[in-house]
């Protein structure tokens, strides 16, 4: 089967991607290995909504429109929303279909499926970048007796015995999964090492308003000092509820959550915690700060000061002085750990050389190394929201753009259908 572009993943990147392929009339398919929006159908816990505002709901030539713009919608809304958009844009999804391997020709890629092969001059990898929950290899030296459990795997604590949990990892996941676990009073202790304290509403606007406001989330990857780092930044501790609460580490503490250090390794059944809480805790409430005033800056540069509450600072991270450095994992006391430690994506399905040793695609702004090859959905790929819902609606129509510029380039081939 021949057509100009392949599209690899029907999420909302994959979908938006098609969007913009449509409107320049590239031909081209979207290959997706189950359902549209399998991410947020099969791979969320239950309670998890947007930590993003409705209203930051947008996708080219599609947006919410339902009765609650500053309310967060839950996983499964969300699949219904880009499933609404797939049918919108009248996307040439093909489902149930797995890509297992692509290969590059002299002048094309090979699209190897489980439901047969494609040849396209282009390519538009959509697959995700949240594909894998990464696990230290540490893990191995838990206690048979403790279970583990990967965010893949967590769905709700009701599938937890009633013992202790220590949670490892305090970015919007990891914050989240504590903080509704301590709500079933089981014990919780959270490691956190470096992370981004983010509160949910400042000034009486969501923190996404201002930072969208401000430039923060248009931040562009060729702007940035040191773009390596940017991409690894971990996400902030934000989550989206009802009553729009906070979840950085002094609402979890508030609500009996015990803080330590990152968890460093394990040694004869002991979990070892680093002893630089309190640096990270210092570090993440000065970059808050930064933040804050970066905010401030523009709402007193664009007249906004007498429309809003004034300017105000949340309090530093309480940590105990003395925080643990040792936890017995064989004392019972610790009954779950939950390896919220962060996801990678899965290229293994890659047959180009573009993946480096960290197992990322090398790219310059969502443009890969491999001729007519493009990346979406990555963190930071051209802006700081690019792997975010709204991120997807500018970087799409960008990346679609160099790819019309590419076959244009590249002139009329035998194999392409257009
Ligand atoms: C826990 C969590 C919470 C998040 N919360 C928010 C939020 O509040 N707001 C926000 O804007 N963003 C959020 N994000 C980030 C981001 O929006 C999501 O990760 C989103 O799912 C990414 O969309 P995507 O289309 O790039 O990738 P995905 O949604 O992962 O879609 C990729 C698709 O590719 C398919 N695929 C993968 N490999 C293959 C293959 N080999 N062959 C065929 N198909 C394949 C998958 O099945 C999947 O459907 C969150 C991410 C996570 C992990």
């Amino acid at each position: 089967m021949h057509t100009t572009t392949v599209v690899i993943g029907a999420g909302h990147s994959g979908l938006a991607a098609s969007r913009c392929l449509s409107d320049l009339s590239i031909d081209h398919v979207v290959l997706e290995r189950n359902e549209v929006a399998n991410s947020w159908r099969r791979e969320r816990w239950d309670s998890l909504r947007l930590l993003t505002p409705n209203w930051q709901c947008r996708l080219p030539g599609y947006a919410y429109e339902g009765d609650d713009p500053d309310g967060f919608m839950t996983a499964s809304e969300v699949a219904e929303f880009i499933s609404g958009y797939a049918k919108l844009v009248a996307a040439p999804v093909m489902t149930g279909t797995t890509v297992t391997s692509v290969r590059r020709t002299d002048h094309a890629y090979v699209v190897t499926t489980d439901q047969g092969e494609w040849d396209c001059a282009t390519l538009v990898v959509a697959s995700g970048a949240f594909n894998v929950p990464q696990v230290p290899d540490f893990a191995a030296a838990v206690p048979s007796k403790v279970t583990c459990l990967t965010p893949r795997e967590y769905r709700s604590p009701d599938q937890l015995g009633e013992g202790g949990v220590m949670v490892v990892g305090a970015s919007a996941t990891g914050v989240q999964i504590a903080a509704e676990i301590r709500r079933t009073g089981r014990e919780v202790v959270l490691a956190g090492g470096e992370h981004v304290r983010a509160p949910r509403v400042y000034r009486d606007r969501d923190i996404q308003w201002w930072m969208e406001a401000a430039g923060v989330l248009d931040e562009r990857y060729d702007e940035v000092d040191d773009i390596v780092r940017a991409r690894r930044v971990p996400s902030m501790q934000l989550a989206g509820s009802v009553n729009r609460a906070a979840f950085d580490l002094n609402a979890l503490t508030t609500e009996g959550v015990r803080l330590v250090g990152k968890l460093a390794g394990i040694n004869e059944g002991r979990a070892q915690f680093s002893g630089s809480l309190r640096n990270k805790c210092e570090l993440a409430d000065l970059k808050l700060g930064r933040l804050l005033d970066t905010i401030d800056e523009w709402a007193t540069a664009n007249r906004m000061d007498d429309s809003v509450p004034p300017p105000h600072r949340f309090e530093p991270t309480n940590v105990d002085a003395a925080p643990p450095l040792g936890l017995d994992l064989e004392s019972g006391e610790i009954e779950t750990i939950i390896w919220a430690t962060g996801f990678r994506p899965d290229y293994s399905w890659l047959d180009v050389p573009v993946v480096d040793g960290k197992g990322m695609i090398r790219h310059d702004g969502g443009v890969v190394e491999s001729p007519g090859m493009y990346l979406l959905g990555a963190p930071f790929l051209r802006r700081r929201k690019s792997s975010f819902i709204d991120g997807a609606r500018v970087d799409a129509a960008d990346l679609v753009g160099e790819l019309r510029s590419y076959l244009d380039r590249r002139g009329p081939q035998p194999m392409s259908r257009s």
